[in-house]
C-alpha cells in the first residue's frame, strides 16, 4: 500500500497518517517531521530548511526529494507507506511517479482531507505538540491529561513556531497556490479520495479507512 494524505495545513494530516499508518501496520513518513529532526540535530539540510519553515513557506524541491527518496529505501517500507506532507506541489508530485516508476511501483490511493478553511486558523493556534515525539494535542479537540505534557512520552508540549496567525496565512496562501492543484493531477490519474475531515478524530479514521477498501 503506498498512500499520499493531502489537504490545508490543520486538515488533521498528520494525526490520521500516524492513525492508520498503526492501523494497516506501514510507516507514516513525514517530510515535516523528517524536517524538524534535521532543524533539532543541527544538520545543513536543517539550517538550510528552517530559514523557510519559520516563515511558513515551502522548503525547495531538491532539498526534499533526496530525503524522502532515501527514506523510502529503508527495510520499513517493504509493504508500503504513508506520505504525509509529500508530494507538496505538481512538480514533486511528477517526480514522486518518476521515482515509483523507476522501481516498478505506483501509487495506491491519495487521500484528500477536506475541510472548511475558515476552520483551519482555530485548528492551528490551539494545536500544541510534543517536542519529543511529535504527538500533536489540541487545547480543545484534543487537550493531553496534564496541561503541558505529552500523555504518550511526558515530554513537553509546545506550539509550532509555524502555528503562529501570520505564519498560517503565508502557509494557507501556499497551499491554495501549490498545493491544491494537485487535487486535479491525481483526479486524473483516478486515485483520488475526498474525506470530510470534520468531526471525531475516530470517525474521520473510519471515513479514510473505508475510503481505501473502495476502488
Ligand atoms: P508540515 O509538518 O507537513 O506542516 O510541514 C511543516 C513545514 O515543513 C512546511 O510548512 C514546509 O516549510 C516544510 N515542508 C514539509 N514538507 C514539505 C515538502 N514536501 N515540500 C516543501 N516543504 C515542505
Amino acid at each position: 500500500m503506498r498512500i499520499v494524505f493531502f489537504g490545508a495545513p490543520g486538515s488533521g494530516k498528520g494525526t490520521q497518517s500516524k492513525r492508520i499508518g498503526q492501523q494497516l501496520g506501514i510507516p507514516q513518513l513525514s517530510t515535516g517531521d523528517m524536517l524538524r529532526d534535521a532543524i533539532k540535530a543541527k544538520t545543513d539540510l536543517g539550517a538550510k530548511a528552517s530559514e523557510y519553515m519559520d516563515q511558513g513557506q515551502l522548503v525547495p524541491d531538491q532539498l526534499i526529494l533526496g530525503l524522502i527518496e532515501d527514506r523510502m529505501t529503508h527495510e520499513d517500507c517493504a509493504k508500503g507507506y504513508i506520505l504525509d506532507g509529500f508530494p507538496r506541489n505538481l512538480a514533486q508530485a511528477k517526480e514522486l511517479d518518476v521515482m515509483l516508476t523507476e522501481k516498478g511501483n505506483r501509487l495506491e490511493k491519495v487521500i484528500f482531507l477536506d475541510i472548511d478553511p475558515a476552520k483551519v486558523v482555530a485548528r492551528l493556534v490551539d494545536r500544541r505538540v510534543c517536542e519529543t515525539c511529535g504527538a500533536e494535542f489540541h487545547l480543545e479537540n484534543h487537550p493531553s491529561k496534564t496541561e503541558g505534557i505529552c500523555d504518550q512520552c511526558q515530554g513537553s508540549l509546545i506550539r509550532r513556531p509555524d502555528d503562529h496567525e501570520g505564519k498560517i496565512k503565508v502557509r494557507l496562501d501556499s497551499y491554495v497556490q501549490l498545493t491544491a492543484p494537485m487535487d486535479q493531477y491525481y483526479q486524473s490519474q483516478g486515485i483520488l479520495a475526498h474525506v470530510a475531515a470534520e468531526g471525531e478524530i475516530s470517525e474521520i479514521t473510519e471515513r479514510i479507512l473505508k475510503s481505501l477498501t473502495v476502488d
